[in-house]
């Protein structure tokens, strides 16, 4: 199969009464999941709704975005998951993008006075919300049987700009399927028997493509609505959950509880990515998950995984290992871009770029930042700066613009972070540039303190042993101790907040 019905076609055919999908309300089965898919894209047809349409959905993990995300999909028309926590202003800027045709809203989501009623429909968060939306009947639309279709359109955090539609082709969001098979990959010894935790948000590749992912091996998919730890490790126990993926900051306060509260657990493998990882963070999740671990690099523009570093990297004695992302997955090559040049080479220090059966199919009515982004060779710009060993190994050094220049030199605010994070009595750091008259920029960090560390935190000390790791002008000329830093939905930290606060203030 290479499109989403057809993989529910498929699965539905092999495994009938093997669950696909639960969440704390509803569980189907691949067949229930199928004939319900059917209905609902009936209902969605009898809306008016057709091929290439962009429909919405705003809500929680659940069972009927799913639901919802495959009847577009029966249809050829296209699902645009949309954040729960954005700002009423934020969300009516993607609605007005993806000019979207209807926008289904959980209940409890605030409705925004910006939004069309006429395109909204509210759905329940208890039963079978889309029971208003099923429609019988002989009439079945037409299933869209071209795996270069868009079917999904996730829109970019925006941690860097204007949130921008990125299209995803059945294509894209199957290609990991082909790719084990051939491969062999670790990552490929997926069972039907595995069950797979689908906590990250939906309107995030690491929800829905994480999602799609366990579905083509007819795995069952245990959909979670919230992210509280202690909820999610008893799902994990009591639902038998042997795989999941977590951003790095779900993954610190999984490893927190886990350590306060151990579970028997019975976890086959954890896949965690989408931000940089701390290596201490990396040392205590192997201390408390006796579980293989691999760590995924990607972009929503790349379909999410495009390198990865595997179980096995993870015992290695070179710790250059740890700190790096992993190599290239079978279907993707990566170069780094010359700043000066812009020349592509196989190893070396620029921006990292990505090729491979990932690559979005571009942004939504963005002809020019799609040109911008994917050149005429189909290589696409990550916006990361990386450094390719010649292994093939990347090591992430940073975003290109969260890049520091003070007096002239470089400084990859993710080598100052990694040096802070040493000292025990610091829990989270980030590292920008402040507005500087002398240097251009200022070094500036932020930190959290660890409440449990066993160590007094000591400015001063921490100073000192920094000049001793780092070259003088990589060293922060200000830490400023905070009680939390801020974070978008994935967990990425906002370095811009930092940095616009600090421009405000006028440092
Ligand atoms: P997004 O497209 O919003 O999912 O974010 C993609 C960005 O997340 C990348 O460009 C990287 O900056 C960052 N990122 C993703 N995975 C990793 C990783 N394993 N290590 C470091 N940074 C990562
Ligand atoms: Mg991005
Ligand atoms: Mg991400």
């Amino acid at each position: 199969y290479t499109t989403l019905s057809a993989l529910l076609a498929y699965q539905a055919a092999c495994q009938p009464d093997a669950i696909a999908l639960s969440d704390r309300e509803r569980a189907l089965t691949y067949a229930a999941l199928d004939a319900s898919v059917l209905e609902v894209a009936r209902g969605l047809v009898f809306e008016g709704i057709g091929a290439e349409d962009r429909i919405g959905y705003i809500g929680r993990n659940s069972l009927a975005y799913f639901e919802l995300l495959f009847a577009a999909a029966r249809i050829g028309a296209v699902m645009v998951p949309v954040g729960w926590q954005l700002s009423p202003r934020e969300v009516a800027a993607i609605v007005t993008d993806a000019g979207l045709r209807l926008m289904f809203a959980e209940a409890d989501v605030p409705k925004s006075a910006l939004l069309d009623p006429a395109i909204v429909r509210s759905i329940g968060v208890h039963g079978d919300p889309l029971n208003h939306w099923r429609h019988g009947g002989s009439s079945v639309p037409q299933r869209s049987d071209d795996e270069r279709d868009v079917v999904v359109q996730i829109y970019t955090s925006g941690t860097t700009g204007e949130p921008k539609g990125v299209m995803l082709t059945h294509r894209n969001l199957l290609r990991q399927r082909f790719l084990d098979k051939q491969a062999g990959l670790p990552w490929a010894c997926w069972k039907g028997d595995d069950a797979s935790l689908i906590s990250m948000p939906v309107a995030h590749i690491s929800g829905t493509g994480w999602a799609l992912y366990g579905l083509s091996y007819g795995a069952h998919g245990i959909i979670e609505r919230d992210f509280n730890p202690a909820d999610i490790l008893a799902i994990v126990e009591k639902e038998c959950v042997t795989r999941m993926f977590v951003v790095p900051a779900a993954l610190d306060m999984l490893t927190q509880e886990q350590a306060a509260r151990p579970r028997a657990i019975g976890l086959r493998c954890i896949s965690y990515g989408g931000a940089p990882i701390g290596q201490r963070l990396l040392q205590e999740v192997r201390a408390h998950f006796a579980c293989d671990l691999v760590q995924l690099y990607g972009l929503t523009e790349s379909t999410g995984a495009a390198l990865a570093l595997w179980p096995h990297d993870h015992h290695s004695a070179d710790p250059a290992v740890l700190r790096s992302a992993g190599v290239a997955l079978p279907d993707v090559e990566v170069r780094v871009a010359d700043f000066a040049s812009g020349a592509l080479e196989p190893h070396g220090v620029g921006e990292v770029m990505l090729r491979g059966s990932g690559v979005m199919a571009g942004y939504w009515q963005r002809q020019a930042e799609t040109a911008d982004a994917i050149d005429a060779d189909g290589w696409l710009k990550t916006g990361d700066i990386g450094e390719l060993k010649d292994d093939g190994r990347l090591i992430i050094l940073d975003r290109r613009k969260d890049m520091i220049i003070t007096g002239g030199e470089n400084v990859y605010p993710g080598e100052v972070e990694a040096a802070i994070l040493e000292h025990p009595a610091v829990r989270e750091c980030a590292v920008v540039g402040h507005p500087d008259a002398r240097w251009g920029e200022a070094v500036v960090a932020y930190l959290v303190l660890d409440d449990d560390a066993t160590v007094a935190f000591d400015a001063e000390l921490l100073q000192e042993g920094l000049r001793e790791r780092l070259a003088r002008y990589k060293c922060p000329k200000q830490v400023i101790v905070t009680h939390a830093l801020p974070r978008n939905a994935t967990g990425k930290v906002l370095r811009r907040i930092l940095r616009d606060a600090a421009a405000t203030a006028g440092a």
